[in-house]
Order: C-alpha cells, then structure tokens, then sequence
C-alpha cells in the first residue's frame, strides 16, 4: 500500500512511522521543515509512553497548576488523579523539538520525507489518489498513492481539496521570555491559567515553563483575534512582578481549530490531527488527540484498507466512540465557564475541590472520561452549591475588566518591530495582532 501524508508534525509522523512499520511505502509531505509550530508544548506523561517519545525532549515536569480568577482568587492544585501515582505531572516540552524528532522516527522506521507543498488531490476511478504537490523552488508534481492522510493543520488544505468548508477557529498568541534565574525559579515546576476578560474574553491565559524560558500565552474566537495582543499583554500584566527582568526571544501565533468535523474520511483521504479540529475546548489541548488520530487511522489503514467500500469509515467511528463523549462534555463546560467573570469565579471556586481536581486530573493524564461514583456526585453536588451561595452572597469583583489599552495598530507595530528584530517567527502572529 502506498500512503502520502500531509504535514509532518506530530499527527502527519505518528501515522507515517505506523504504517511504515507495517511495510506500506510512505511519503511524508511538510511544507516547511524549518518551521517552529506555535504551541504552549504541555503534554500529559502518556504521550512519552504511548508514542515512544524519548525522555530527553521533556523540558518540565509540572507538578502543581495553579488557576487565577478575574478577582485575582488563586485555587492551586497537585496534579494528580484519583490514585496517586509517580507520573502524575504535566510535562513540557518545545514543539520544535517534539516535531523534529516524531519526524525523525518516522524516516527511520521507513518513510520518506520531502518538502513540498499539498496543492489539491483527485481520486480515480480504480481508487488512486493523485496528489498535485510544489517543492521548494515552484517545482510541480502529481504523486499517485493508494490513500492519503490530512495532518495538515488548522486551515487545512486537504480537507479543502475533499469539499470542506473550513472550520471555525481561534486565535492564539504567545511570547517567549527568558526570566532571570530568580524569577524563573518561582516557575520551576508549576504552570499558571488565568481566567478574566482583560485575559481572554473566551478562554484563558497561560504561563508554562520550558528548562530556560517561559511560554506565556492567549487565545480567543475570531471575533476578537484584533485584540490578541492587547489579551497577551493582559496575562504579563497580571503576573506582574513575576516576569520582572523578563526579555522577549519569541512572539509566535496560529490558529486554533473550535469545532470538529464529524466526518473524517472522504473517499480514500482520512483527516488527522487539527486538520479534523480535534481540540480539547476548555483547555486547547490538541497535541495527545492529534498524535491519536495519526495511530488510529494508520491502524484503520493497514487492517481495513482491502475491505468494503465504506471500511475506511471505521476511522471515524473508532475516534467518536474513544473521544466524542470526553470532547462533548468539555464543550459544554466551556461554554458555562469560560463566559463571563461570575462564571469564571466559580470554576475556581470549584477548582477548590478534591473532587473536581482529582476527576479533571484523571481524565488529563489518562484520555479517558473519569469514572464518577455517586459519592463524587453528591460531593461535587454539595460542593457547587455551597461554592454558588458564596459566590452570591459575597460576589467578587475583578481586579481589571479589561485589557491594557493598545490599539490594533499598536499590536501590528510591536509585531512589526518583533519581525524585525527577529523575534516573530511566524507571519500568523502578525494577522492575529492585526
Ligand atoms: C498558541 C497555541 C498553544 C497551544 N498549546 C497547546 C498545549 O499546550 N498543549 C496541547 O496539547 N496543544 C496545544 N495547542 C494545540 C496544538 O498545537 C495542536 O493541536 C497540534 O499542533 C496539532 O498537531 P497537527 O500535527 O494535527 O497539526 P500541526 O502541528 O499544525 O502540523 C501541521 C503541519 O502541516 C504542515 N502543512 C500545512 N499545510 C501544508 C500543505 N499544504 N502541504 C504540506 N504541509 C502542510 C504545517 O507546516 C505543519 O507542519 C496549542 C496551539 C496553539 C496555536
């Protein structure tokens, strides 16, 4: 079986060393291989164990996360599930790093790997996908294949080229900041999520620590994308003193995928990763779920690719029955949290929970919806209530309602400046402060 993939970061290389492992004859397509993803880079232990990642790329092992309210109300929590274990921390890493070495893996197990660019694909009718790609240079080809994988992110172009219209998506932002080592030692092994309008009107803000930087970042919907870099400036505002000393190395952006497409395969093209919008709302979390879906169809592939016509479905299926529920459930809690600043009040105030701490922490570090006994409900259940009352009768006010005043033309200005000094990397950045 010939296999062409489409984007070689962490989706597009798990699906590519998987199936070169099981003697199909893979391409691997990445449009630019000198390109830094944006992303905060904290992935549960499972990705290291499940995907063979070597432990040297770990940066951090966060054991404690701490989340901050509009009214500067502070909930800080181990990490850990409902059975302590030794592994129980988030850990970080740098997505350069992450990339380079699943793309590694994969050419070593067998595939092979060329920069080029997806133009559009056709399928036959003997079943062949033929792929128009561009090298480096403007060099045009059609390579034919029997399948083809869409890892190709946000915006993705192979979902376009099967008729899709694009999915709905945010805009996230972050800058690097090297601290002095005082400063850096407050953020050793904890991460920071900041809840507030003057953060992000939809989502949350985030500090996460690399072995020589911190990654402090936004996102919001469309909507407001021409505000990012006010959000951004909104989280160093409120951790203050914390990044006294700190010095700019990186301001990156991209777009973050804020639905899913329920139909994964078209034909003989199976969509992988962001390319599917398999991210996690409420946490942005997308790194396991791409890595996941790269395994899973890989697997439908190899088994079923002989098969009935509509087999490749199974890919769909296997992924709505393994993550549907978990992902239902965390859209429906983001939209009740993550709106409003009374809202946000009580989801720290319920973060304050044993119950709540533990469940979360179980679904995190294991993929798997939490199993909740009836005494975890009626817990929670006392718990939300008494957290309601509080926060009626005491309401708290945020600290700051909104975020530092810069303009969209100041955003575009500091953007500009960070390409000229060479601390932009990417052009998307700069479409989002704009
Ligand atoms: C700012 C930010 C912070 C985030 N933080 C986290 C986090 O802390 N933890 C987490 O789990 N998730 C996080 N995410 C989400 C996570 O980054 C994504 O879900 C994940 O990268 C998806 O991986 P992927 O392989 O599907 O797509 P991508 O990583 O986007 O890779 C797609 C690849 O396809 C290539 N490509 C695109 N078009 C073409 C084409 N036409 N031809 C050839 N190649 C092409 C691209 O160059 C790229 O290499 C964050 C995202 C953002 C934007």
């Amino acid at each position: 079986m010939d296999v062409i993939v489409v984007g070689a970061n962490i989706g597009g290389s798990v699906a590519a060393g998987d199936l070169a492992a099981v003697g199909a004859k893979v391409t691997l397509l990445e449009r630019d291989l000198g390109r830094k993803k944006p992303c905060g880079g904290a992935i549960p232990p499972r990705v290291i164990s499940e995907f063979g990642v070597p432990t040297r790329i770990i940066e951090r092992k966060t054991r404690r996360a701490v989340v901050i309210g509009p009214s500067g109300s502070r909930v800080e929590m181990d990490v850990r599930g409902t059975m302590a274990r030794e592994d129980d921390y988030i850990i970080m890493v740098t997505r350069e790093v992450l990339d380079r070495t699943m793309r590694e893996k994969a050419q070593e197990g067998g595939a092979e790997l060329r920069e080029a660019t997806f133009l559009s694909h056709e399928e036959d009718a003997q079943g062949k996908v033929h792929v128009k790609v561009r090298y480096k240079g403007g060099r045009e080809e059609t390579l034919v294949a029997d399948a083809l994988i869409g890892a190709d992110g946000a915006g993705s172009a192979v979902a376009k080229s099967c008729g899709r219209p694009a999915i709905k998506h945010a805009s996230a932002i972050q800058e690097r900041l090297v601290l002095p080592p005082d400063a850096m030692k407050y953020y050793e092994d904890l991460a920071e999520l900041y809840l507030g309008d003057d953060v992000s009107p939809d989502f949350y803000g985030w500090i996460f620590p690399k072995s020589d930087h911190v990654a402090v970042g936004t996102g919001c919907r469309p909507e407001h994308a021409n505000r990012s870099y006010a959000f951004l400036e909104g989280v160093k505002r409120r951790a203050g003193d914390k990044l006294h000393g700190a010095k700019r190395i990186l301001l990156e952006g991209h777009p973050l995928p804020m639905a899913r497409y329920k139909k994964l395969v078209y034909g003989r093209t199976l969509l992988v990763g962001d390319a599917g919008g398999m991210v996690a709302h409420t946490s942005g979390e997308g790194i396991y779920f791409s890595m996941a879906a790269g395994r899973l169809a890989a697997q439908t592939l190899h088994s079923h690719f002989g098969d009935a016509k509509f087999a490749l479905s199974r890919y769909e299926k296997s992924w709505q029955k393994r993550y549907g529920s978990m992902f239902d459930f965390l859209e429906v809690l983001e939209k009740y949290s993550y709106r409003g600043n009374k809202n946000r009040e009580f989801f720290v105030d319920m973060c304050d929970t044993r119950e709540v701490q533990e469940l979360t922490f179980d679904s995190y570090l294991f993929k798997e919806m939490a199993k909740v006994t009836p005494a975890h409900h009626a817990r929670m259940a006392i718990n939300g209530v008494k957290a309601a009352l509080r926060n009626w009768m005491n309401p708290k006010s945020p600290l700051l309602d909104s975020p530092p005043q810069i303009t969209a033309k100041q955003a575009l200005n500091i953007t500009r400046m960070a390409i000229a000094d060479g601390t932009a990397v990417d052009e998307r950045a700069y479409a989002n402060a704009g």
